[in-house]
């Protein structure tokens, strides 16, 4: 079994040292990290190939061209995020600074899924690298031949004893999660984040949770069909459905319905060709587990489209399922695959009902141009995220942040947000100790009396707060005008010194 304790040991004395808290030394490590990937971007290629059957286009979008531009868009920013923040102050601050430093955690612990086996992991990493933490990084062993290019090539270009890659599976997890740790960021299933958030408690470690769930996508009769059936199925088809934000299942009317099977007919002879398995543009399911869990899950309802598979390829042809029922399994558990059920209903309220009866999503997507319709979705219903009229599109903008809400997850990441996930923001107040001050404060000393007690009562009562740009501004002024006056007074002093002589 293994042992982490070194490990463990050595960042933690990487993080006691403070060399971390350097923003240059977190700049270095993160444009490292940067030309790992553009050095590497063919074997990151190859290897997510090698474990999905990704196509190249897919990879370079979703993984080593989203890094990058994570890690560029850390790089802009980072000067400014680091800095201190000085809020508002009340009246009785006025003379006090108040502060909110920016503090790395310490030693945190990041855990990757599958799915997409780099970014899941790197993103994290790099926002925790940029708020000054020492990172362990914990790979998902399923997706094998990534794991393998993290732990061999990750080390090449980040400091070792700060940023150490651990591997192994479930059981290595378990013995690493009995460490004490400063953070957890845990991306994989519901099932499994209950197990680290359990582990977590020991030491109450704050923890956040990036888990999956099913994401409803509802379509209304107001949309351009054909659009919209694109964009459900890219956002259903890109890594063979593997996705934890891929639309789970449609819910529209069923005429609506009717039209979208014979759109998505069309789109996918279009983008795939008559031979969908021979089309190099389709991953396959990760594994013979998740494959059989799949055919499983096609027996529910009735195969409106596709259907087909291959076991030996680990192949499902892109399959819609109509007549599905609310309790059938494929309605039940998160599909991650490339099967879309269809479940029809009368209206938005029937929608909106149905969703509210099931966990939390991830995200909700919602095709329409009504905006009645869309505020009945924005103010009825809770989940991670919304997307309107898209798929997959929200989670590449980084200035929102990614995250569930209930069984979905808990925090979020990606930009600033990412940045802020593992920041301890550790707040101080440094009292002004002029007379003045003093005076006014010691009203807070024993003896009490009535007459202190309103005088507290008036220092510490919520006014308007006054923007420090004005407090300066009123300095200013006030400098200004005494400068006049008591330049006034001495030049008619000077005067009248003159004309007595
Ligand atoms: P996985 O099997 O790769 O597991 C994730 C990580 O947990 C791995 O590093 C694995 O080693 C570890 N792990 C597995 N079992 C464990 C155990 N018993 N104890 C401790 N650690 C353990 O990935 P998965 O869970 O199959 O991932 C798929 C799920 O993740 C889906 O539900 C998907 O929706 C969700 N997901 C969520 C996001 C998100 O950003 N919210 C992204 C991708 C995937």
């Amino acid at each position: 079994m293994a042992n982490f304790d070194d490990t463990l040991q050595r960042a933690r004395l990487a993080f006691a040292s403070g060399k971390t808290r350097n923003v240059s030394f977190r700049r270095k490590q993160l444009e490292n990290l940067l030309r790992c990937y553009e050095e590497h971007e063919n074997e990151i290629i190859s290897a997510l190939e090698a474990d999905l059957r990704r196509p190249k286009q897919e990879s370079l979008i979703v993984e080593t061209e989203f890094m990058k531009n994570d890690i560029k868009h850390i790089l802009f920013h980072l000067n400014d995020w680091v800095k201190a923040d000085r809020p508002e102050k009340s009246f009785v601050n006025m003379l006090d600074d108040v502060q909110v430093y920016n503090d790395p955690f310490g030693v945190v612990l990041v855990i990757g899924a599958w799915n997409y086996p780099l970014q899941l992991l790197l993103v994290p990493v790099a926002a925790a690298i940029a708020a000054g933490n020492c990172v362990v990084l914990k790979p998902s062993e399923i997706a094998g031949n990534c794991a393998k290019f993290i732990a061999e090539t990750i080390p090449k270009y980040l400091d070792n004893d700060c940023y150490p890659v651990v591997c192994g599976g479930p059981s290595e997890t378990a013995e690493l999660l009995k460490q004490r740790f400063d953070y957890i960021f845990y991306t994989g299933s519901t099932r499994v984040g209950k197990i680290i958030h359990a582990a977590a408690n020991n030491y109450l470690t704050p923890t956040t949770l990036e888990l999956g769930g099913k994401s409803p996508c509802y379509i209304d009769k107001s949309v351009e069909l054909r659009t919209a059936v694109k964009r459900i199925l890219w956002g259903k088809l890109i890594n063979c459905g593997q996705t934890c934000i891929a639309p789970d299942y449609v819910l529209c009317s069923k005429e609506v319905q009717d039209k979208f099977v014979e759109e998505a007919r069309d789109v996918l002879k279009e983008w795939y060709g008559e031979s969908i398995q021979s089309s190099p543009d389709l991953s396959r399911i990760i594994n013979q587990n998740n494959f059989q869990r799949l055919l499983g899950l096609m027996k529910s309802g009735r195969v409106a489209l596709g259907g087909k598979y291959d076991v030996s390829e680990k192949f499902i042809e892109p399959t819609i399922l109509v007549d599905v029922k609310p309790d059938d399994p494929i309605m039940e558990e998160e599909i991650f695959g490339p099967i879309l059920p269809i479940y029809t209903v009368e209206n938005a309220y029937d929608a909106i009902k149905f969703i509210n009866a099931r966990e939390n999503p991830l995200v909700l997507y919602i095709f329409t141009t009504e905006t009645d319709v869309l505020d009945l979705f924005v103010n009825g219903t809770q989940s991670g995220g919304m997307c309107v009229n898209d798929t997959i599109m929200h989670y590449a903008v980084d200035t929102i942040p990614f995250g569930g809400v209930g069984m979905s997850g808990m925090g979020s990441y990606h930009g600033k947000f990412g940045f802020d996930t593992f920041t301890h923001k550790k707040s101080c107040l440094g009292k002004n100790l002029a007379a003045i001050g003093e005076k006014m404060a010691s009203a807070r000393y024993p003896p009490y009396s009535d007459r202190k007690a309103s005088l507290l009562s008036f220092l510490l009562r919520k006014r308007r707060p006054l923007p420090n740009l004005y407090l300066s501004h009123v300095l200013a002024v006030g400098l200004g005008v005494g400068l006049t006056v008591l330049a006034n007074y001495y030049l008619q002093v000077r005067k009248g010194k003159l004309l007595s002589r």
